[in-house]
Parts: structure tokens; C-alpha cells; sequence
């Protein structure tokens, strides 16, 4: 899933300073899972703004709402009424939501309200790690089922860089040698032929980036562009 961390209140209450109707919009999703842009998370940070607002003699009118999924135009579009009501529109979803909201309500202004961290899984309570960097060519076939690309502290995709001591990183000391931990899977499964296999080329993608199914398109007409 997409993790991302809400962003520090100073920082929300300063890019909404100048407004006085604020919609925040919440994402049923990945941010819901990860406990950071739900509709909990919606109604705590509308709480908060209002207060803080109160307090400098300057209130606000905080909307609230949550959607299934902000980087799906289908969902956006059951927020239009609500959103024409507002100065403002305060997103707590990834980037792609933010970017979502935006490209459908272009007169209204909207913010993000979390920070985008990484594709990650969850390593535990209240804890979540990186472990692909979306790059578009996977190889994890190759590497045991664990990434060189999010995981190795260079993204070295060719091998381990020689600095790994004790099975630890040598560039975060608290972290596994991602090397080391792909190399003890491959013998593990008597798959270490693959290491031979390990190529220095990866095909670099060109940005932005774009999926086009052609059998999911009813219509043949051009995308929006987006
Ligand atoms: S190689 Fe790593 S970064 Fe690339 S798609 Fe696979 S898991 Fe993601
Ligand atoms: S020690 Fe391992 S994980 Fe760290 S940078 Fe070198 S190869 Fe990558």
C-alpha cells in the first residue's frame, strides 16, 4: 500500500490561513489502513483546526468527508456538490489523491494535508517499511521475493556494494544488508543460480508514467491526459 504520515499541524494551519471554509477529504483507502487520512483522521484534524482557529479569534468552517478512493475520478465525483460549497479543499490521501482532487475541482484550491512516503508493508503495530520503489521492471523473481531497488540503501540492482558487516547495512547500521538478505533466500529456496543472473541494466522509465489497458476501454477515444 501507499504510506504517508499527516503533515505537522503548524504547517496545515499556515497553508490554510487565508481561508474560511475548509473541506477536508478524506481516502477510504491505503492512508485509511495506515491510520493516517481516514475518516477518524478527517474528524480529529477538523476538530483541531477549528479549535485553533477559535483560539486566534479567526473561525473556520471545516467540512468533513470521506471517499473510497481519492485517485479514482468515479469517487471524486460524488463530493461535487459538497466541494462547490468550499474555499478550500484539504486532502488526506497520497499525492496521486491530492493530484486526483485537483484535476477535477480546477477553481478550487487543494491542499495536501500528508506527506507521501513509500510503498510499503506493515512490519508490525504502528509500523510500516518501504519495500518497492514502483520502478517498473520488477526483477523480484530473480532477487528471492525482496527488493535491491527500495530495500538496498543505494539501490544497487547488480549486488551487494562489499560494505555490509554482520549481515547489517553499512550505510544504516539498524538495517539488513539487503544483499545479504536476498543472497540467504536465494540458497534457501536452491535458487542462487539467479545470482549469476543479476544484470547491471534496468530499463529506466520514462516519466510520467503511464498504464493503458486496452481491453478494459469501452470507447477507443484519447485519454484525458491527466
Ligand atoms: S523490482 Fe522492486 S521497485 Fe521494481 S517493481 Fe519490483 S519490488 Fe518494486
Ligand atoms: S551494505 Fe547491502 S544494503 Fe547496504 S548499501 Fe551495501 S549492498 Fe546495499
Amino acid at each position: 500500500m501507499i504510506v504517508a504520515e499527516i503533515k505537522p499541524f503548524e504547517e496545515i494551519k499556515n497553508m490554510i490561513k487565508n481561508y474560511q471554509k475548509v473541506l477536508i477529504v478524506g481516502c477510504g483507502s491505503c492512508v485509511t489502513v495506515c491510520l493516517t487520512g481516514g475518516e477518524r483522521q478527517v474528524e480529529l484534524l477538523a476538530s483541531a483546526l477549528r479549535m485553533a482557529r477559535k483560539i486566534e479569534g479567526n473561525d473556520i468552517t471545516v467540512g468533513e468527508l470521506t471517499i473510497r478512493r481519492q485517485c479514482d475520478p468515479e469517487f471524486i465525483e460524488q463530493i461535487k456538490d459538497e466541494a462547490a460549497q468550499y474555499d478550500v479543499i484539504l486532502s488526506m490521501a497520497c499525492g496521486a489523491g491530492v493530484q486526483g482532487i485537483a484535476e477535477r475541482f480546477k477553481d478550487i484550491p487543494v491542499l495536501p494535508a500528508m506527506n507521501t512516503m513509500f510503498l510499503g508493508v506493515s512490519d508490525g503495530q504502528g509500523t510500516w517499511v518501504e519495500v518497492c520503489a514502483a520502478c517498473g521492471d520488477c526483477i523480484l523473481w530473480k532477487t528471492g521475493g525482496i527488493c535491491p531497488v527500495a530495500r538496498c540503501a543505494k539501490g544497487l540492482v547488480n549486488g551487494p556494494c562489499g560494505g555490509s558487516q554482520g549481515g547489517l547495512c553499512e550505510v544504516s547500521k539498524d538495517v539488513p544488508c539487503a544483499w545479504q538478505l536476498i543472497y540467504a533466500r536465494l540458497v534457501r529456496l536452491n535458487l542462487q543460480h539467479f545470482l549469476k543472473d543479476i544484470s547491471q541494466q534496468k530499463k529506466q522509465p520514462v516519466r510520467p508514467r503511464r498504464l493503458v489497458r486496452e481491453d478494459l476501454r469501452l470507447k477507443k477515444e484519447p485519454t484525458k491526459g491527466v
